[in-house]
């Protein structure tokens, strides 16, 4: 039985200046800003914005030690990550993983906005590192 995932939650996007990217989004691209959220236990700082019903979130670490840094100093930024909107998030991680997909997070864990958020390995979903995210 497949996972039957059928919207885009959010694009996460890794940024290495958080002003400057928000102005971009923002002024140039005109997209609708809607806040930025300080996730503290996390090490993070998240802009997020909304093209139709898809948030696009700018995704910043206070952390040099995170994952996201070290992809902000390997790579200088760039796509990040695609989150899957989903109604309930341990049945969808419990077929996946009867599948036979390696899962970062086996049981979900909070992302921006308060969210129940889980990882998938990048190693199973052909190098696209993949969040599902709970509505
Ligand atoms: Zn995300």
């Amino acid at each position: 039985m497949s996972a039957n995932i059928h919207k885009i939650n959010h694009i996460g996007i890794a940024v290495k200046n958080l002003e400057a990217q928000v102005e971009f989004y923002r002024d140039v691209l005109g997209l609708h800003f809607e806040e930025i959220e300080d996730l503290p236990e996390q090490h993070l700082k998240v802009a997020v914005f909304l093209a139709g019903d898809i948030r696009i979130e700018l995704i910043k670490s206070t952390s040099p030690d995170s994952a996201i840094s070290k992809f902000v100093d390997k790579t200088g930024g760039g796509m990040h990550h695609i989150a899957f909107g989903v109604d309930n998030i341990q049945n969808t991680l419990d077929n996946l993983s009867d599948e036979g997909v390696q899962l970062i997070d086996p049981r979900p864990r909070k992302g921006a906005g308060g969210h129940r958020i889980a990882f998938l390995h990048p190693r199973s979903t052909y190098r696209v590192l993949m969040e599902l995210c709970e509505d």
